[in-house]
């Protein structure tokens, strides 16, 4: 049995359609019968739980075909980003367009289309649009997967220690206020509120 928790990116109702199509013509913007998705929903205060302007097209996986992944593919409009988060189930992207700053761990990767990356488990992550044009991913995952968990204070303190992280990563901006350090010029992107933003 799956899990399906409502605040996870990757269980949101509204999955791939249940019919018989073999093939998807792309239109330039979406597939056939594919309506791209809000990324999450429900709004959360946990830090790094801010995202903005990412929609979620959900190819296959989920409706009925005997797979244990599900085929998504991800687009984050300028200035867009994904929460900041961590979790068990692995992550692997693959660039289709645009440019991206990827945050994982203590590193930053700046990719373009056809680069791949890794999110190995447990390991915080965010995907960040670093051009002026839409940066678009697709990101299989394990159809039986565990929800995004929130980094904790110290986890976030671990990163901001990395002056490349601090550079890119987006956080809440209460969270941001609350751990920087007064004394200290900073340059972390603070981001503006957490209420998600829906997609089209
Ligand atoms: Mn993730």
């Amino acid at each position: 049995m799956s899990e399906h928790p409502e605040d996870s990116s990757c269980e949101i109702p509204g999955g791939p359609p249940a019919d018989d199509r073999r093939h998807r013509q792309f239109d330039g913007e979406a597939w056939d019968g594919v309506s791209p998705r809000v990324y999450k929903l429900g709004g959360s205060s946990a830090p790094g739980a801010a995202w903005q302007d990412v929609a979620r097209h959900t190819l296959a996986g989920g409706a009925g075909e005997p797979m244990a992944f599900q085929l998504r593919y991800f687009e984050i409009e300028p200035g867009g980003y994904s929460s900041l988060e961590k979790h068990r189930h692995v992550h692997t992207i693959v660039v289709l367009r645009g440019a991206g700053r990827v945050v994982v761990g203590r590193e930053v990767f700046d990719v373009a289309p056809f680069d791949f990356v890794y999110v190995p488990p447990n390991i915080p992550h965010q995907f960040v649009n670093a051009g002026a044009e839409t940066f678009g991913f697709l990101c299989p995952v394990d159809a039986d997967r565990d929800p995004p968990q929130p980094l904790t204070t110290e986890e976030i303190h671990d990163l901001l220690g990395y002056p490349k992280v601090r550079e890119v990563v987006r956080i809440a901006e209460d969270m941001g206020s609350g751990i920087r350090d007064p004394g200290s010029e900073t340059h972390v992107v603070i981001a503006r509120g957490a209420a998600p933003k829906q997609s089209p």
